[in-house]
Parts: C-alpha cells; sequence; structure tokens
C-alpha cells in the first residue's frame, strides 16, 4: 500500500475518481498500547468492527493477544493470521458445527452463551468421538443489561434476564472449567456509569446464584470521539470498572476482561471522497450508506469532515450527503460542517470510519470499487493523545471522588 502524509497529498496525487480509504498504522498501534497498558484486565479486540487483516496484525504487534469472534468465519480469519493468538467466540447463538471447528481445529476454548439450550449445544459439541466431555472450557454466561447511556443499543437481543440468571449460573458451573458471565453495554457508551449500573446486576446475578465465578467480562462498549459524543477520559472508565470489579463477590484469582472494539479501531482510518454534483446544501458524494458510511444513514451518526482543497474561503455551514447509488435511502443527513463555496469536484476526508465503516462496504449498484493507502498524519480526533480536558470538569459523567 503506498504512504503519504496525510489526504492532500493522496489527492495530489492521484485525483481519485473512487473513494479512498486512508489507514493510518500509528493510530491502531497507540490505542493497541493504550488498552494493553492502561485496561486493568485482558482486553480482546471484536473483530466485528474492523476484519480487515492489517489491523488485526497491528493488534497483535502492540500486545492484544486476545480476538472476540462471533461466526466460524471471523474464527478462521484470524487464526490464519495469528496462530498464537486467544479466541474467544462470543457469539451466544452458534452453530453446533461451526462450535466443533473451533474447538477441535482452532484450539477455541471460550464460548459465550444466554440460555440452556446453548450450554447442551456447547456441551454436545465439545464432547469427542469417544464421549469424553471437554474438560478445559471457559464458560460465559451472557447478561442481559441496560444500553440507556450508550448511542447503539444492544439490549433487546441477546442475554438472560436477571431473573432467570442463577439457574443458568448454576447449570453452566457443571460443564466448565472457568465460569464467567459477561454483558454488552451498547456501543459508544458515553459514561462509566454504564459499565457501574452493568456490574451491579451481576453482583445481584452471582449473589442469587451462589457459584464460584472466575470471569468478569465487561464487553465492548468503550467510546471514541465524534462530533457531538466527546467522551470523558478512557482511564476514569477503566478506573469505575476495576473499583466495582473488585468489589464482587468473586474468586480471589477472577479475571477482568473487556471486548473493545470501537475503541480500538474508530481512529484507524478515514476516507476520501469527491462531490459529484451539489443541489442548495446537498452534495451528492461517491461514498454512502452502501458503503463506509452504513452508520451515517441508518443512525444518523455524525462524522467529522473537512475539505481537501486550499481555495475554499467561505465559513462553514451545513451539508447534507447523497451517496452514489440510485436508492433514495442512500442520504446522510449529518449535519456534516463544510465551506459554503464547496462544488462539485471539491474532495472531502471523512473522519473516525475504523470502526462500523470501512468494514460496512459493499458492492451494491456498482459502487464498492475503493482504493486503500496509508497516511502519516494524525486522525481527526483521538482518545490517545494525551489532551483532552479533565472529564470531571464535564456534566455528563459521574464524579470519580
Ligand atoms: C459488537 C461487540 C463488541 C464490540 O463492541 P464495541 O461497542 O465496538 O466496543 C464486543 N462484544 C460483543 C459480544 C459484541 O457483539
Amino acid at each position: 500500500m503506498h504512504q503519504y502524509s496525510d489526504a492532500k497529498a493522496v489527492v495530489r496525487a492521484l485525483a481519485p475518481d473512487e473513494p479512498v480509504i486512508l489507514n493510518r498504522p500509528h493510530a491502531a498501534a497507540r490505542a493497541a498500547r493504550f488498552f494493553t497498558e492502561k485496561f486493568p484486565g485482558t482486553s480482546m479486540y471484536a473483530v466485528k468492527a474492523n476484519p480487515s487483516p492489517d489491523l488485526i496484525q497491528i493488534l497483535w504487534d502492540n500486545g492484544v493477544t486476545h480476538y472476540d469472534v462471533a461466526s466460524i468465519g471471523e474464527v478462521r480469519l484470524v487464526r490464519g493470521l495469528l496462530p498464537d493468538a486467544t479466541l474467544c467466540f462470543m457469539h451466544p447463538v452458534k452453530t453446533p458445527r461451526a462450535i466443533k471447528e473451533a474447538y477441535f481445529d482452532h484450539g477455541v476454548k471460550t464460548y459465550s452463551l444466554d440460555t440452556v439450550e446453548e450450554l447442551e449445544k456447547i456441551v454436545a459439541a465439545t464432547t469427542d468421538e469417544h464421549g469424553n466431555a471437554a474438560s478445559d472450557l471457559n464458560l460465559l454466561v451472557r447478561l442481559r443489561v441496560s444500553s440507556e447511556h450508550s448511542q447503539l443499543s444492544l439490549a433487546s437481543k441477546f442475554g438472560v434476564d436477571l431473573a432467570d440468571a442463577a439457574p443458568l449460573l448454576q447449570a453452566t458451573r457443571q460443564h466448565c472449567d472457568a465460569l464467567g458471565v459477561c454483558f454488552h453495554v451498547g456501543s459508544q457508551a458515553m459514561t462509566p456509569f454504564a459499565y457501574v449500573q452493568a456490574l451491579e446486576r451481576v453482583r445481584a446475578a452471582i449473589a442469587e446464584a451462589a457459584v464460584t465465578v472466575d470471569i468478569v467480562d465487561v464487553g465492548g462498549g468503550f467510546p471514541s470521539v465524534y462530533p457531538d459524543l466527546e467522551p470523558p477520559a478512557l482511564e476514569d472508565f477503566f478506573v469505575m470498572i476495576h473499583r466495582h470489579f473488585e468489589a464482587l463477590p468473586i474468586s480471589y484469582s477472577a479475571e477482568l476482561w473487556a471486548e473493545p472494539g470501537r475503541a480500538l479501531c474508530a481512529e484507524y482510518s478515514s476516507i476520501i471522497v469527491r462531490v459529484e454534483k451539489r443541489r442548495d446544501n446537498e452534495l451528492y458524494i461517491n461514498d454512502g450508506s452502501y458503503g463506509a458510511l452504513f452508520d451515517a444513514a441508518h443512525v444518523d451518526w455524525r462524522f467529522p469532515v473537512r475539505a481537501l482543497e486550499d481555495d475554499l474561503i467561505k465559513p462553514l455551514t451545513e451539508f447534507a450527503f447523497y451517496g452514489p447509488t440510485c436508492d433514495d435511502a442512500d442520504y446522510m443527513k449529518g449535519p456534516f460542517m463544510l465551506p459554503e463555496d464547496i462544488q462539485a469536484g471539491d474532495y472531502i476526508e471523512i473522519g473516525m470510519l475504523g470502526a462500523y465503516g470501512a468494514a460496512m462496504k459493499t458492492d451494491f449498484n456498482g459502487f464498492g470499487a475503493v482504493e486503500a493507502a496509508i497516511v502519516e498524519d494524525e486522525p481527526m480526533a483521538s482518545l490517545y493523545r494525551g489532551d483532552r480536558p479533565d472529564p470531571r470538569a464535564s456534566d455528563n459523567v459521574v464524579s470519580l471522588r
């Protein structure tokens, strides 16, 4: 992949007709080191956020040894890239064949579940041909928790209700080497309190079940930075999680795990798009909801943007985007702040697309073509530069004192 100083250098060199994904290996490496050095437990990368082999290799090279995989496709992908990585199959609904292949062919010992049926499925699929049940399983019961503090809910699909958790924990204890509890507070959690609340529910479940718990996995949800979504510093999340983990009634040697997706890769990628037409304050650009801008269209996510022409002089104003396909729904309402005199032919960089952005591109309507390049400049926003204001001064965080 070619390397450039920044997006403007790419436009000067290529004047690209297709969108160009810009990757920043240094930003992903910095995020990986931040988690592996500062999170008070094991950080496993949630591969679904961005399964790019280059990215997975960067995370591994910077200390991420555990990977949260959700499908046999992700198991094969990561095992093929990283023979020594620890893979954890954290989708609570799997097929027997996927479990069998993961366990016997790829050495996957860790599985999540939220029903007795899934427990029975895992036990059956990991029993060998002589009828010997596996004795080395780590089984994590997924608890349903609230998503009220997060931008994207993950509360309705998976997780056992607290009222039903005790018998499932007790049954699971019979079949595993290590028993865990996991949850997901929803993506882009805007306050550490999301995890505090969830850990309170974990406490209630453990107390009622009266079982020994060896692993507490706080899942993903760690935020990145977007327009109007400025979270407190990640250190504050880590402090609160650690404090409430330590106070749980769990085994003395219990482990704390997390499954960051977004926070590890959001800063990794941006994209260069070109304005193909302007109609009032709507810009028709060459990537959209079937490309890297899925969230911009479907959940009105606002991404940072900047114009890449030096001759635009008017003040910023609000624009909406249309993507390139013929579908009316290929629309991103923004608002995206760009110079008032932007016009067809101008290039724009859209930032913070490393998570659930670059990974979502499809070929729908023939618009999937994309180039990729490496750039050396800083991402448009970062949680890892060490220059963020003290979050205790902001009003969307619980007091740490
Ligand atoms: C999607 C997902 C993650 C990653 O979530 P982020 O919000 O991107 O951190 C982690 N664990 C599970 C089980 C998931 O489904």
